[in-house]
């Protein structure tokens, strides 16, 4: 007996959980599909921010001096396995050739539209699934050990407030320890982002809107995305519940993506910036009220449901290679001068793969030789973020509907 669809969804992390219960929500059969469980990878273990102010995505850096020091390969905000550089290189050289000040902000106005409505989106979904409790709206904080660092990034932050309207305010020591009282009092500053929320367990939100799904009629299935395969009129998929035979499929792989891809003939510029995380009880009666960055050595602290999570910055090497936490051991000690942390609540680091693209834009869309193919991945550093309007913005293509926002930039054949 096989099960029947409107639309199968590969992948069970935020971005598939959310397109799936958009369709839902339209009244539209979905079979939400994943080898594991919901949100297990990836969008298990980020930092839990919803960067409402994250209008300019993360550029690959032009200055000669953040380039050396990456050369290096000795920071904690970036690391790279020496021996994959081949392999990563065309992708690099690519995503350095978009980083350019000008390309960067035409990037930026096609990014945007998305980023503005990032909250909203995520709101009407947590309001659906009854789990606005899990959204906190305290903004979060880009900490400054310098005065250098803090006149650039408050420059930086009136332009984007002047290009695209994005809310901050700049605290000087004393404010920052009036948000903050247990971080040591060693820092020049901050730059609160006021509107955006975060997330103390992203898998609890996920699973809040995959139980909603469910609720709507919706199927969660263990199954296979490599077996996907086309029939006369549609798709049909491998499944732990037998084959899943479907009008239209939705590829929401994160970081897997190419498994279905490739096989079907895409060479998408696909790569992934890997990130550890680890969780620390806070000493004594220290709390942290915000996600705060400690740009300057890169990483962030989250004042998460199982603890603190200290999120590292970007690895690039190959997504199954094997794990180098080097970022985490090189941040620890700094995030311990900065805030009381107990020894580490994790037996070891997590690691996820940002699933990312050169142009720092993810792709949404019609797959461009497949009909009643849809691809939903490449959100790198925003797929928490850019879950629920990529939902939406998927479930209204699939339907045929007026989309809410132009998905022109976002398509596969830019490529
Ligand atoms: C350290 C770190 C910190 C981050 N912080 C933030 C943040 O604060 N805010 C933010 O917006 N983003 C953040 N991100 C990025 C964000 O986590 C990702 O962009 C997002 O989780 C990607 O979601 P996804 O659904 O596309 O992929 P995933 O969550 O990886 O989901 C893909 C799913 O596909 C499934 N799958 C894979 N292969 C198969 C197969 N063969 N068959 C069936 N299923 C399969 C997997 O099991 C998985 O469930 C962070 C990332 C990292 C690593």
């Amino acid at each position: 007996m096989s099960l029947r669809t409107e639309t199968v969804v590969l992948g069970a992390g935020i971005v598939g959980v959310c397109v799936a219960l958009h369709l839902q929500m339209k009244g539209r059969a979905a079979v939400l599909v994943d080898r594991r469980g919901v949100c297990e990878e990836t969008s298990f273990g980020n930092a839990g921010l919803i960067q409402r102010e994250a209008v300019y995505p993360y550029a690959f850096p032009r200055d000669l001096d953040a380039i050396v020091r990456y050369a290096l390969n000795r920071t904690a905000e970036v690391h790279y396995h020496p021996l994959a550089l081949p392999e990563i290189a065309p992708f690099l050289l690519q995503y350095w050739r978009h980083s350019d000040r000008e390309r960067h902000a035409a990037i930026a106005r096609r990014y945007a539209p998305l980023i503005e409505r990032s909250l909203a989106e995520h709101e009407a979904l947590a309001r659906a699934a009854g789990a606005e409790g899990l959204l906190r709206r305290a903004g979060w904080l880009r900490l400054f050990r310098s005065p250098r660092e803090r006149d650039l990034r408050l420059a930086e932050a009136e332009r984007w407030r002047r290009e695209f309207g994005v809310a901050y305010r700049a605290l000087d020591s004393r404010a920052l320890q009036a948000e903050e009282p247990y971080l040591a009092p060693v820092l020049a500053g901050a730059l609160h982002w006021t509107e955006p929320a975060s997330v103390a367990d992203p898998q609890a939100l996920a699973l809040a809107y995959a139980q909603r799904f469910q609720q709507l009629g919706g199927r969660l299935v263990q199954g296979y995305a490599e077996s996907l395969e086309m029939t006369g009129k549609g798709w049909r998929l491998a499944s732990a519940a037998g084959p899943i035979e479907a009008d239209a499929a939705v590829v929401a792989l994160g970081p897997w993506a190419d498994v279905v891809t490739r096989r079907l003939g895409y060479r998408l510029p696909l790569a992934v910036k890997r990130g550890y995380h680890m969780h620390y009880a806070a000493a004594g009666e220290a709390r942290l009220n915000h996600v705060v960055l400690d740009g300057e050595v890169g990483y962030c602290l989250a004042p998460m449901a199982r603890g603190v999570r200290l999120t590292t910055g970007a690895e690039f090497a190959p997504r199954d290679a094997p794990r180098t936490p080097v970022q985490l051991a090189r941040a620890e000690p700094r995030a311990r001068e900065l805030f009381p942390l107990e020894p580490r609540l994790d037996p070891e680091p997590w690691l996820g793969a940002r699933p990312c693209t050169p142009d720092m834009l993810p792709i949404i869309g019609p797959a461009p030789r497949h009909a009643n193919l849809w691809f939903a991945f490449g959100h790198a550093h925003h797929g928490l973020t850019l879950a629920a309007v990529t939902g939406r913005l998927v479930a209204e293509m699939v339907a045929g509907e007026a989309p809410v926002v132009d998905p022109t930039p976002y398509r596969a054949d830019r490529f």
